[in-house]
Protein backbone atom coordinates (compact mmCIF):
# COMPACT_ATOMS: atom_id res chain seq x y z
CA UNK A 1 0.00 0.00 0.00
CA UNK A 2 1.45 3.19 -0.59
CA UNK A 3 2.56 6.05 1.87
CA UNK A 4 -0.96 7.93 2.65
CA UNK A 5 -1.41 11.85 2.99
CA UNK A 6 -4.01 14.11 4.86
CA UNK A 7 -6.14 14.81 1.68
CA UNK A 8 -6.47 18.97 2.60
CA UNK A 9 -4.05 20.71 5.34
CA UNK A 10 -5.93 20.15 8.29
CA UNK A 11 -5.35 20.82 11.85
CA UNK A 12 -4.99 18.12 15.06
CA UNK A 13 -4.94 18.89 18.66
CA UNK A 14 -2.46 16.79 20.42
CA UNK A 15 -2.94 16.82 24.66
CA UNK A 16 0.07 15.30 26.11
CA UNK A 17 0.60 13.94 29.71
CA UNK A 18 3.90 16.49 31.45
CA UNK A 19 5.74 13.75 31.90
CA UNK A 20 8.65 12.31 29.81
CA UNK A 21 7.36 8.63 29.33
CA UNK A 22 4.22 10.11 28.01
CA UNK A 23 5.26 13.05 25.96
CA UNK A 24 7.70 11.44 23.88
CA UNK A 25 5.42 9.14 22.33
CA UNK A 26 3.12 11.48 21.91
CA UNK A 27 5.49 14.27 19.74
CA UNK A 28 6.71 11.33 17.93
CA UNK A 29 2.99 10.93 17.24
CA UNK A 30 3.15 14.36 16.22
CA UNK A 31 6.16 14.21 13.75
CA UNK A 32 4.61 11.26 11.90
CA UNK A 33 1.24 12.64 11.40
CA UNK A 34 2.89 15.84 10.29
CA UNK A 35 4.98 14.32 8.19
CA UNK A 36 1.83 12.69 6.24
CA UNK A 37 0.78 16.03 5.87
CA UNK A 38 -1.67 17.09 9.15
CA UNK A 39 -0.96 20.47 10.87
CA UNK A 40 0.15 19.92 14.54
CA UNK A 41 -1.02 21.68 17.49
CA UNK A 42 0.29 20.76 20.82
CA UNK A 43 -2.14 22.03 23.95
CA UNK A 44 0.47 21.67 26.94
CA UNK A 45 0.42 21.99 30.64
CA UNK A 46 2.39 25.03 32.09
CA UNK A 47 3.66 22.57 34.22
CA UNK A 48 6.55 20.83 33.22
CA UNK A 49 6.13 21.57 28.84
CA UNK A 50 7.95 20.98 25.91
CA UNK A 51 10.26 23.01 24.60
CA UNK A 52 8.61 24.60 21.38
CA UNK A 53 11.75 25.02 19.60
CA UNK A 54 12.48 21.71 19.43
CA UNK A 55 9.42 21.46 16.67
CA UNK A 56 9.55 24.66 15.19
CA UNK A 57 6.79 23.41 12.61
CA UNK A 58 3.88 22.51 15.72
CA UNK A 59 1.62 25.32 17.22
CA UNK A 60 2.16 25.28 20.82
CA UNK A 61 -0.45 26.58 23.15
CA UNK A 62 -0.25 25.80 26.83
CA UNK A 63 -2.94 25.83 28.87
CA UNK A 64 -3.41 26.93 32.95
CA UNK A 65 -3.07 24.00 35.21
CA UNK A 66 -3.39 25.61 38.64
CA UNK A 67 0.24 23.56 39.31
CA UNK A 68 3.17 25.44 40.97
CA UNK A 69 5.26 22.88 42.43
CA UNK A 70 5.27 19.20 42.20
CA UNK A 71 7.31 16.57 43.36
CA UNK A 72 7.01 14.40 40.50
CA UNK A 73 7.50 10.93 42.01
CA UNK A 74 5.77 7.42 41.90
CA UNK A 75 3.23 8.03 45.14
CA UNK A 76 2.11 10.96 43.41
CA UNK A 77 1.13 10.08 39.88
CA UNK A 78 -2.70 9.60 40.71
CA UNK A 79 -2.68 12.71 42.49
CA UNK A 80 -0.97 14.58 39.43
CA UNK A 81 -3.43 13.31 37.02
CA UNK A 82 -6.55 14.09 39.04
CA UNK A 83 -5.20 17.34 39.57
CA UNK A 84 -4.59 18.00 35.87
CA UNK A 85 -7.90 16.78 35.09
CA UNK A 86 -9.94 19.24 37.32
CA UNK A 87 -8.27 22.27 36.86
CA UNK A 88 -7.36 21.81 32.96
CA UNK A 89 -10.92 21.32 31.73
CA UNK A 90 -12.17 25.08 31.36
CA UNK A 91 -8.54 26.70 30.07
CA UNK A 92 -8.88 23.94 27.27
CA UNK A 93 -12.30 24.71 26.36
CA UNK A 94 -11.02 28.49 26.02
CA UNK A 95 -8.19 27.57 24.12
CA UNK A 96 -10.15 25.56 21.72
CA UNK A 97 -13.12 27.99 21.03
CA UNK A 98 -10.27 30.27 21.15
CA UNK A 99 -9.02 28.39 17.92
CA UNK A 100 -11.64 27.90 16.27
CA UNK A 101 -13.31 31.64 15.80
CA UNK A 102 -9.74 32.28 14.89
CA UNK A 103 -9.90 29.63 12.30
CA UNK A 104 -13.37 31.38 11.02
CA UNK A 105 -12.35 34.87 11.08
CA UNK A 106 -9.48 34.16 8.86
CA UNK A 107 -11.84 31.44 6.97
CA UNK A 108 -8.60 28.95 7.07
CA UNK A 109 -10.93 26.11 6.04
CA UNK A 110 -7.58 24.31 5.02
CA UNK A 111 -6.73 25.02 8.80
CA UNK A 112 -9.49 23.38 10.84
CA UNK A 113 -9.01 21.31 13.70
CA UNK A 114 -10.61 17.98 12.54
CA UNK A 115 -9.68 15.92 16.04
CA UNK A 116 -8.22 15.81 19.21
CA UNK A 117 -5.41 12.95 20.13
CA UNK A 118 -5.12 12.58 23.85
CA UNK A 119 -3.05 10.82 26.15
CA UNK A 120 -5.37 8.57 28.27
CA UNK A 121 -4.25 10.12 31.66
CA UNK A 122 -6.05 13.19 29.88
CA UNK A 123 -9.55 12.29 30.05
CA UNK A 124 -10.77 16.07 30.11
CA UNK A 125 -9.74 16.57 26.27
CA UNK A 126 -12.58 14.29 25.85
CA UNK A 127 -15.23 16.32 27.73
CA UNK A 128 -14.22 19.10 25.92
CA UNK A 129 -13.94 17.43 22.44
CA UNK A 130 -17.82 16.23 22.85
CA UNK A 131 -18.56 19.67 24.06
CA UNK A 132 -17.48 21.01 21.28
CA UNK A 133 -18.54 18.35 18.85
CA UNK A 134 -15.04 17.28 17.80
CA UNK A 135 -13.92 13.62 17.31
CA UNK A 136 -11.34 12.42 20.15
CA UNK A 137 -9.17 9.79 19.73
CA UNK A 138 -6.84 8.20 22.38
CA UNK A 139 -3.34 7.46 23.01
CA UNK A 140 -2.05 4.63 24.62
CA UNK A 141 1.51 5.18 25.65
CA UNK A 142 1.90 2.18 27.68
CA UNK A 143 1.72 -1.39 26.59
CA UNK A 144 -1.53 -4.11 25.22
CA UNK A 145 -0.83 -6.87 28.10
CA UNK A 146 -0.87 -3.79 30.95
CA UNK A 147 -4.04 -2.51 30.01
CA UNK A 148 -5.45 -6.11 29.96
CA UNK A 149 -4.06 -6.33 33.33
CA UNK A 150 -5.46 -3.37 34.70
CA UNK A 151 -9.30 -4.04 33.66
CA UNK A 152 -8.72 -7.72 35.01
CA UNK A 153 -7.97 -5.99 38.61
CA UNK A 154 -11.29 -5.12 39.41
CA UNK A 155 -12.77 -8.50 38.67
CA UNK A 156 -9.71 -10.05 40.39
CA UNK A 157 -10.77 -8.32 43.37
CA UNK A 158 -14.45 -9.04 43.68
CA UNK A 159 -13.26 -12.72 43.61
CA UNK A 160 -11.23 -12.63 46.41
CA UNK A 161 -8.23 -11.98 45.80
CA UNK A 162 -5.89 -9.69 47.54
CA UNK A 163 -4.06 -8.51 44.61
CA UNK A 164 -4.89 -4.31 44.75
CA UNK A 165 -2.55 -4.01 47.79
CA UNK A 166 0.71 -5.78 48.31
CA UNK A 167 0.85 -9.11 46.86
CA UNK A 168 4.25 -11.51 46.87
CA UNK A 169 2.69 -13.88 45.12
CA UNK A 170 4.68 -15.91 42.42
CA UNK A 171 1.37 -17.92 41.27
CA UNK A 172 0.22 -17.31 38.29
CA UNK A 173 -3.02 -14.76 37.65
CA UNK A 174 -5.68 -16.97 35.91
CA UNK A 175 -6.46 -15.41 32.77
CA UNK A 176 -3.20 -13.24 32.28
CA UNK A 177 0.02 -15.44 31.25
CA UNK A 178 2.87 -15.19 31.89
CA UNK A 179 2.24 -12.85 35.00
CA UNK A 180 1.99 -13.82 39.01
CA UNK A 181 0.13 -12.12 41.18
CA UNK A 182 3.60 -9.94 42.23
CA UNK A 183 3.60 -8.40 38.49
CA UNK A 184 0.47 -6.63 38.88
CA UNK A 185 0.67 -3.01 39.56
CA UNK A 186 -0.60 -2.07 43.32
CA UNK A 187 -2.32 0.38 45.43
CA UNK A 188 1.07 1.70 46.33
CA UNK A 189 1.07 4.74 44.49
CA UNK A 190 -1.50 6.24 46.33
CA UNK A 191 -4.58 5.26 48.47
CA UNK A 192 -6.54 2.42 47.50
CA UNK A 193 -9.31 4.86 46.42
CA UNK A 194 -7.55 6.73 44.37
CA UNK A 195 -6.26 3.35 42.40
CA UNK A 196 -9.34 2.32 41.88
CA UNK A 197 -10.21 5.34 40.40
CA UNK A 198 -7.17 5.15 37.97
CA UNK A 199 -8.37 1.89 37.24
CA UNK A 200 -11.55 3.27 35.94
CA UNK A 201 -10.02 5.98 33.98
CA UNK A 202 -7.11 3.76 32.17
CA UNK A 203 -10.19 1.32 31.47
CA UNK A 204 -12.74 3.05 30.24
CA UNK A 205 -12.49 4.48 26.56
CA UNK A 206 -15.65 6.42 27.33
CA UNK A 207 -17.22 8.03 23.64
CA UNK A 208 -13.51 8.06 22.25
CA UNK A 209 -13.60 6.81 18.32
CA UNK A 210 -10.81 5.05 18.62
CA UNK A 211 -7.17 4.21 20.09
CA UNK A 212 -3.96 4.77 18.98
CA UNK A 213 -1.10 2.18 20.35
CA UNK A 214 2.64 2.83 20.70
CA UNK A 215 2.85 -1.44 20.56
CA UNK A 216 3.41 -3.54 17.64
CA UNK A 217 1.69 -6.66 16.29
CA UNK A 218 4.85 -8.78 16.73
CA UNK A 219 5.50 -8.25 20.20
CA UNK A 220 1.65 -7.88 21.41
CA UNK A 221 -0.40 -9.72 19.07
CA UNK A 222 -2.40 -11.78 21.39
CA UNK A 223 -2.72 -8.86 23.77
CA UNK A 224 -3.86 -6.82 21.45
CA UNK A 225 -6.71 -9.52 19.91
CA UNK A 226 -8.32 -9.73 23.00
CA UNK A 227 -8.65 -6.47 23.82
CA UNK A 228 -9.66 -5.68 20.58
CA UNK A 229 -12.86 -7.67 21.36
CA UNK A 230 -13.27 -6.19 24.20
CA UNK A 231 -13.26 -3.00 23.01
CA UNK A 232 -15.36 -1.91 19.70
CA UNK A 233 -13.83 0.72 18.53
CA UNK A 234 -10.94 0.80 15.93
CA UNK A 235 -7.33 0.58 16.52
CA UNK A 236 -4.11 2.38 15.46
CA UNK A 237 -0.79 -0.05 16.56
CA UNK A 238 2.00 2.24 15.01
CA UNK A 239 4.85 1.24 17.50
CA UNK A 240 7.29 1.70 18.28
CA UNK A 241 6.71 5.14 17.38
CA UNK A 242 10.19 6.38 17.65
CA UNK A 243 11.30 4.64 14.67
CA UNK A 244 8.00 5.63 12.92
CA UNK A 245 8.87 9.35 13.53
CA UNK A 246 11.29 10.96 11.43
CA UNK A 247 12.51 13.45 14.14
CA UNK A 248 13.53 13.50 17.98
CA UNK A 249 11.36 14.20 20.42
CA UNK A 250 12.07 16.85 23.20
CA UNK A 251 13.14 16.83 26.73
CA UNK A 252 11.18 18.01 29.64
CA UNK A 253 13.77 19.47 31.99
CA UNK A 254 17.81 18.24 31.57
CA UNK A 255 19.71 18.60 28.29
CA UNK A 256 20.55 15.37 26.49
CA UNK A 257 24.87 15.01 27.56
CA UNK A 258 26.52 13.56 24.26
CA UNK A 259 29.73 13.74 25.13
CA UNK A 260 29.17 9.78 26.37
CA UNK A 261 28.77 8.68 22.93
CA UNK A 262 32.41 9.98 22.08
CA UNK A 263 33.07 7.97 25.83
CA UNK A 264 31.00 5.08 24.03
CA UNK A 265 33.38 5.55 20.55
CA UNK A 266 36.21 4.50 22.45
CA UNK A 267 34.72 1.23 23.73
CA UNK A 268 35.08 -2.19 22.46
CA UNK A 269 31.68 -3.82 21.08
CA UNK A 270 28.81 -4.80 23.29
CA UNK A 271 30.76 -4.26 26.36
CA UNK A 272 29.02 -1.44 28.06
CA UNK A 273 26.21 -1.68 30.18
CA UNK A 274 24.13 1.02 29.74
CA UNK A 275 22.10 1.94 33.29
CA UNK A 276 19.20 4.12 33.72
CA UNK A 277 15.78 4.15 35.26
CA UNK A 278 14.00 6.45 33.47
CA UNK A 279 12.15 10.30 34.28
CA UNK A 280 10.29 8.95 38.00
CA UNK A 281 11.99 5.67 39.69
CA UNK A 282 14.23 6.61 43.05
CA UNK A 283 17.17 5.11 44.38
CA UNK A 284 17.43 5.05 48.59
CA UNK A 285 20.77 5.31 49.37
CA UNK A 286 21.52 1.74 50.33
CA UNK A 287 20.40 0.78 46.78
CA UNK A 288 22.81 3.58 45.23
CA UNK A 289 25.74 2.29 47.04
CA UNK A 290 24.76 -1.38 45.82
CA UNK A 291 24.17 -0.31 42.44
CA UNK A 292 27.53 1.16 42.56
CA UNK A 293 29.13 -1.85 44.19
CA UNK A 294 27.77 -4.12 41.53
CA UNK A 295 29.37 -1.56 38.56
CA UNK A 296 32.24 -1.77 40.14
CA UNK A 297 33.05 -5.65 40.62
CA UNK A 298 31.44 -6.47 37.03
CA UNK A 299 34.57 -4.80 36.21
CA UNK A 300 32.64 -3.99 32.63
CA UNK A 301 32.82 -0.17 31.23
CA UNK A 302 29.56 0.93 32.47
CA UNK A 303 27.39 4.52 31.28
CA UNK A 304 25.21 5.19 34.13
CA UNK A 305 22.78 7.77 33.86
CA UNK A 306 22.59 9.50 37.38
CA UNK A 307 19.78 12.38 36.83
CA UNK A 308 19.04 14.85 39.78
CA UNK A 309 16.60 13.37 41.87
CA UNK A 310 17.32 9.85 41.23
CA UNK A 311 18.60 9.13 44.82
CA UNK A 312 16.11 9.77 47.16
CA UNK A 313 17.30 11.72 50.18
CA UNK A 314 18.50 15.11 49.75
CA UNK A 315 22.31 13.48 50.63
CA UNK A 316 22.05 11.13 48.53
CA UNK A 317 25.42 10.07 47.39
CA UNK A 318 27.95 7.75 45.96
CA UNK A 319 30.48 5.47 48.07
CA UNK A 320 33.65 7.81 48.12
CA UNK A 321 36.31 4.86 46.69
CA UNK A 322 33.81 4.58 43.77
CA UNK A 323 35.81 6.81 41.44
CA UNK A 324 38.86 5.46 42.45
CA UNK A 325 37.57 2.00 41.93
CA UNK A 326 36.49 2.33 38.35
CA UNK A 327 38.04 5.44 36.64
CA UNK A 328 37.55 5.54 33.02
CA UNK A 329 35.86 2.35 33.10
CA UNK A 330 32.80 3.97 33.62
CA UNK A 331 30.60 7.32 32.13
CA UNK A 332 28.39 9.35 34.73
CA UNK A 333 26.12 11.84 33.38
CA UNK A 334 23.00 13.68 33.93
CA UNK A 335 21.07 12.54 31.11
CA UNK A 336 21.54 10.22 27.66
CA UNK A 337 20.66 10.30 24.55
CA UNK A 338 19.36 7.48 25.19
CA UNK A 339 18.03 5.92 21.59
CA UNK A 340 21.74 7.04 20.07
CA UNK A 341 23.05 5.20 23.24
CA UNK A 342 21.22 2.07 22.51
CA UNK A 343 22.02 1.90 18.91
CA UNK A 344 25.35 2.16 19.66
CA UNK A 345 27.40 -0.85 18.72
CA UNK A 346 29.41 -0.93 22.03
CA UNK A 347 26.52 -0.83 24.19
CA UNK A 348 25.54 -4.35 25.33
CA UNK A 349 22.81 -4.44 27.68
CA UNK A 350 20.57 -1.86 29.53
CA UNK A 351 19.95 -2.36 33.22
CA UNK A 352 16.69 -0.66 33.34
CA UNK A 353 13.06 0.15 35.30
CA UNK A 354 11.62 -1.37 32.40
CA UNK A 355 9.40 1.42 31.70
CA UNK A 356 7.69 0.71 28.33
CA UNK A 357 9.45 3.26 26.25
CA UNK A 358 12.54 2.19 26.92
CA UNK A 359 11.60 -1.37 26.85
CA UNK A 360 10.50 -0.91 23.19
CA UNK A 361 13.82 1.31 22.50
CA UNK A 362 15.80 -1.43 24.00
CA UNK A 363 14.12 -3.89 21.57
CA UNK A 364 14.27 -2.04 18.68
CA UNK A 365 17.67 -1.97 18.91
CA UNK A 366 18.52 -5.43 19.66
CA UNK A 367 20.26 -4.46 23.55
CA UNK A 368 18.80 -7.00 26.25
CA UNK A 369 17.66 -5.86 29.17
CA UNK A 370 19.12 -6.81 32.89
CA UNK A 371 15.24 -5.96 34.69
CA UNK A 372 14.60 -4.10 37.89
CA UNK A 373 10.89 -2.64 38.17
CA UNK A 374 9.53 -0.39 40.47
CA UNK A 375 5.61 0.62 39.96
CA UNK A 376 2.89 1.09 37.14
CA UNK A 377 3.40 -1.24 34.79
CA UNK A 378 6.93 -2.25 34.88
CA UNK A 379 7.01 -5.03 36.67
CA UNK A 380 4.79 -6.44 33.92
CA UNK A 381 7.21 -5.27 31.14
CA UNK A 382 9.86 -6.96 33.10
CA UNK A 383 7.72 -10.21 33.02
CA UNK A 384 7.30 -10.18 29.13
CA UNK A 385 10.92 -9.37 28.87
CA UNK A 386 12.34 -12.48 31.30
CA UNK A 387 9.46 -15.06 30.60
CA UNK A 388 8.13 -14.78 27.65
CA UNK A 389 10.49 -13.27 25.40
CA UNK A 390 13.24 -14.57 27.02
CA UNK A 391 15.70 -11.35 26.43
CA UNK A 392 16.36 -10.59 30.12
CA UNK A 393 17.60 -11.02 33.70
CA UNK A 394 15.44 -10.06 36.35
CA UNK A 395 17.20 -8.61 39.54
CA UNK A 396 15.86 -9.16 42.88
CA UNK A 397 13.32 -7.03 44.79
CA UNK A 398 16.11 -6.28 46.89
CA UNK A 399 19.30 -5.02 45.20
CA UNK A 400 22.82 -6.26 46.24
CA UNK A 401 25.93 -5.40 44.79
CA UNK A 402 26.51 -8.99 43.80
CA UNK A 403 23.58 -10.10 42.00
CA UNK A 404 23.93 -6.47 40.18
CA UNK A 405 27.68 -7.82 39.29
CA UNK A 406 26.49 -11.23 38.18
CA UNK A 407 23.80 -10.17 36.32
CA UNK A 408 25.82 -7.75 34.36
CA UNK A 409 28.59 -10.66 33.51
CA UNK A 410 25.81 -12.71 32.66
CA UNK A 411 24.57 -10.45 29.88
CA UNK A 412 28.12 -9.18 28.78
CA UNK A 413 30.40 -11.88 29.11
CA UNK A 414 28.92 -15.23 29.19
CA UNK A 415 26.77 -17.46 26.53
CA UNK A 416 23.50 -16.78 28.22
CA UNK A 417 23.80 -13.21 26.68
CA UNK A 418 24.94 -14.10 23.63
CA UNK A 419 21.54 -16.28 23.24
CA UNK A 420 19.98 -12.87 25.29
CA UNK A 421 21.23 -11.19 21.65
CA UNK A 422 20.36 -13.22 19.24
CA UNK A 423 16.60 -13.49 20.42
CA UNK A 424 16.32 -10.13 20.92
CA UNK A 425 17.89 -9.14 17.91
CA UNK A 426 15.05 -11.26 15.77
CA UNK A 427 12.75 -9.20 18.04
CA UNK A 428 14.60 -5.62 16.21
CA UNK A 429 14.77 -7.52 12.33
CA UNK A 430 10.45 -8.31 12.82
CA UNK A 431 10.25 -5.03 14.28
CA UNK A 432 11.82 -3.54 11.10
CA UNK A 433 9.37 -5.42 8.91
CA UNK A 434 6.61 -4.12 10.96
CA UNK A 435 7.45 -0.69 10.02
CA UNK A 436 8.65 -0.51 6.55
CA UNK A 437 6.20 -0.49 3.58
CA UNK A 438 3.55 -3.52 3.82
CA UNK A 439 4.39 -3.87 7.96
CA UNK A 440 1.74 -4.07 10.28
CA UNK A 441 2.41 -0.32 12.10
CA UNK A 442 3.03 0.79 8.43
CA UNK A 443 -0.40 0.05 7.13
CA UNK A 444 -2.14 0.81 10.43
CA UNK A 445 -0.59 4.40 9.90
CA UNK A 446 -2.20 4.43 6.52
CA UNK A 447 -5.64 3.35 8.07
CA UNK A 448 -5.20 6.55 10.60
CA UNK A 449 -4.18 8.84 8.20
CA UNK A 450 -8.08 7.50 6.25
CA UNK A 451 -9.18 7.62 9.23
CA UNK A 452 -8.95 11.42 10.64
CA UNK A 453 -8.93 12.59 6.83
CA UNK A 454 -13.14 11.06 7.17
CA UNK A 455 -14.10 13.19 9.97
N1 LIG B 1 15.35 8.94 28.53
C1 LIG B 1 16.35 9.63 27.89
N2 LIG B 1 17.54 9.79 28.54
C2 LIG B 1 17.76 9.33 29.79
C3 LIG B 1 16.72 8.62 30.44
C4 LIG B 1 15.53 8.43 29.79
O1 LIG B 1 16.21 10.05 26.74
O2 LIG B 1 18.85 9.55 30.31
C5 LIG B 1 14.06 8.76 27.81
C6 LIG B 1 13.92 7.35 27.29
O3 LIG B 1 14.53 7.27 26.02
C7 LIG B 1 12.42 7.15 27.28
C8 LIG B 1 11.91 8.07 28.40
O4 LIG B 1 12.98 8.96 28.71
O5 LIG B 1 11.88 7.54 26.04
C9 LIG B 1 11.54 7.32 29.67
O6 LIG B 1 10.34 6.65 29.45
P1 LIG B 1 10.04 5.24 30.11
O7 LIG B 1 8.68 4.83 29.69
O8 LIG B 1 11.12 4.27 29.78
O9 LIG B 1 10.14 5.49 31.67
P2 LIG B 1 9.50 6.59 32.67
O10 LIG B 1 10.44 7.74 32.69
O11 LIG B 1 8.13 6.95 32.14
O12 LIG B 1 9.46 5.87 33.98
Amino acid sequence: MEKLHAKKCRRVVLVPFPLQGHLNPMLDLANILHSRGFSITIVHTKFNFPNPADHPDFQYVPISDGISNWDISASNLVRLASTINTNCKDSFRKCLIQMMQQQQQEEKQNDQVVCIIYDFLMHFAETVANQMSLPSIIQRTSNAAALLAFCKLPRLRAEGYNCLQDSTSDELVPGLHPLRFKDLPTATMGSLDNFLQLIAVVCNTRTSSAIIWNTTDCLEHSSLTQLQEHYNIPFFTLGPMHKMALAKSSNLVIKDDNNCIEWLEKQAPHSVIYVSLGSIATLDQKELTEMAGGLANSHQPFLWVIRPGLGSGSDAHLPEAFQELTGDRGCIVKWAPQKDVLAHPAVGGFLSHCGWNSTLESISEGVPMICKPYFVDQKMNARYLTHEWGIGIELDEVMQRTDVAKAIRRILVEEEGSRMRQKVTALKEQIKHCIKEGGSSYNSLNELVQFISSF
